[in-house]
């Protein structure tokens, strides 16, 4: 099997085969361009130990680069190094001003107290100030698999010990707690920039017409993998929009009941017993992976990578393969299930939604206003004149209720979804667009890795670094 950073690459020489840019500049674009390997020691419940970290910034051709940290036990320098590239590609297609990069530790957080992942956290941060991987306008960190806002508050106040008198300091890493400098919203901007993308793929008539399914997502039938942070938001906005989620996959194990099953009593049975087995009406999976085999309309694997292989692939019964992890298909398993009609709607285009709202989040820690503050209320009073003079013109009187929400001007988290939401339809119109003007594209993810190749491309060229 190919490693995962070897599988980004098949990926990216499938689109770049439809390019006419020289051999050498297209190696530029695909060479990790810095890689830092790091053994710490911390002292632990268990004593000393030593753990051993990465980050790695796959493009400069964007200063800062910007990708999250994952804490897992599986964690290698192929995997950072496929997940950093992912970064840069992702950046591309969402039109997010970043080059791309990753980091991570390899550990298994579940062994650890809150206080050791704490000093886990400061010591790898110091690692990467001191070799001057971390900074807002080098290399800013996001959360990834196994870490969070808690983590991130953590790397944030580290670096503010290093420079207290940096102005800029809180923009040194996002997806922060509001508190400590985050932005509303970007806890489930994935989960929702997932959604969105969903909605629009779905909303084209005739893709779907191709797949023998409805316009729109009422009434899919939707298997999430995976209920973590990136999971539970995609299941619950999928639910709210309409879709049965019909079957839920975690770790030890996975649910099934084909009338549909309620997101929020799963994980509150999930939170009383400690796993989503045995709820109540629901037949259980096990092992978890048979949940992928279910016939369904839309699967969406959110955990790790690696999940649809060749070995499974041939038993996959989806026609919608959205992926809201990380290279969650092989590329051998892409193209059996590409032969066999599904659509794939790629992790590079479809988990963007986080790097979107982690943008929001660094302009907001740069400019030290909170977005729609300067704005809201002068909106609001000129909506009201407007309705005012509505009423005058037509005699029509509004409601207090009525004036309200329409003269409402945007807060925070109004603003960061709408910039999320106009992001992901572009891109999606983007990326699709592309296929339908070149016949020799025949699947979304080529169209999306086109699309990142072409402006990593221009942005060389015109900076004059390949004639
Ligand atoms: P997370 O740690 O919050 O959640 C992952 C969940 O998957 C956990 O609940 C875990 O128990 C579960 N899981 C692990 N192995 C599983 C298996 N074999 N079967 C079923 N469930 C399993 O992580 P996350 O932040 O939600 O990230 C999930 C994926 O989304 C990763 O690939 C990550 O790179 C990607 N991603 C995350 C973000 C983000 O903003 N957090 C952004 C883009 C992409």
């Amino acid at each position: 099997m190919l490693s995962f950073f070897e599988t980004v690459n098949v990926y990216f020489e499938k689109a770049a085969a439809l390019t006419e840019y020289p051999r050498g500049l297209l190696d530029l674009i695909k060479a990790p361009n810095a890689i830092y390997s790091v053994q710490f020691p911390v002292r632990t419940a268990k004593g000393y130990e030593v753990f051993q970290g990465w980050r790695i910034e796959h493009s400069h051709h964007r200063v800062p680069v910007k990708g999250g940290v994952r804490y897992a036990p599986t964690v290698d320098e192929d995997e950072v190094t496929a997940l950093a590239a992912l970064m840069t590609y992702k950046c591309a297609i969402v039109d997010v001003p970043f080059g791309g990069a990753k980091g991570g530790v390899k550990i298994d957080t579940k062994q650890y107290s809150a206080e050791d992942l704490e000093k886990i956290t400061r010591r790898y941060t110091s690692e990467l100030i001191k070799k001057n991987f971390m900074g807002p306008g080098v290399d800013v960190p996001a959360p990834d698999y196994g870490t969070g806002p808690r983590e991130m508050a953590w790397m944030a106040d580290t670096y503010g010990a290093f420079y207290p008198a940096a102005v800029d300091q809180l923009a040194c890493v996002t997806g922060k707690p509001v508190t400590q400098g985050g932005i509303r919203g970007r806890v489930e901007a994935t989960g929702r920039g997932v959604y969105y993308g969903l909605r629009e793929a779905c909303g084209d008539v005739d893709d779907m017409k191709r797949l023998g399914l409805e316009r729109g997502l009422e009434g899919k039938r939707v298997v999430v993998q995976g209920l973590g942070n990136v999971g539970y938001h995609t299941a619950c906005f999928c639910q709210e929009a309409g879709c049965v989620i019909i079957a839920l996959a975690e770790r030890d194990g996975a649910i099934h009941r084909p009338e549909g099953l309620d997101v929020e009593a799963v994980v509150k049975h999930q939170k009383a017993t400690g796993s989503i087995l045995n709820f109540p009406g629901a037949k259980n999976l096990t092992p978890t992976q048979r949940a992928l085999e279910l016939e369904c309309d839309i699967l969406i694997p959110a955990a790790l990578e690696n999940q649809l292989t060749a070995e499974n692939a041939p038993r996959i019964r989806t026609k919608i393969l959205a992926e809201a992890a990380n290279g969650p298909t092989t590329a051998e398993a892409e193209k059996i299930l590409l032969d066999r009609g599904v659509y794939v709607i790629p992790d590079v285009y479809l988990n963007a939604g986080g790097v979107t709202v982690s943008y929001f989040e660094w302009i907001k820690n740069l400019s030290h206003v909170r977005f729609g503050r300067v704005g809201k209320r002068f909106e609001e009073a000129s909506h009201n004149r407007m309705v005012s003079a509505i009423e005058k013109a037509t005699g029509r009187l509004f409601s207090d209720e009525e004036r309200r929400r329409i003269a409402r001007g945007p807060s925070e988290i109004d603003l960061v979804n709408s910039g999320l939401e106009e992001t992901m339809i572009d891109a999606y119109q983007q990326i699709r667009e592309l296929a339908r003007r070149d016949s020799r594209i025949t699947d979304l993810r080529t169209a999306a890795f086109l699309s990142a190749l072409n402006k990593v491309a221009t942005s060389y060229l015109e900076l004059g670094i390949f004639p």
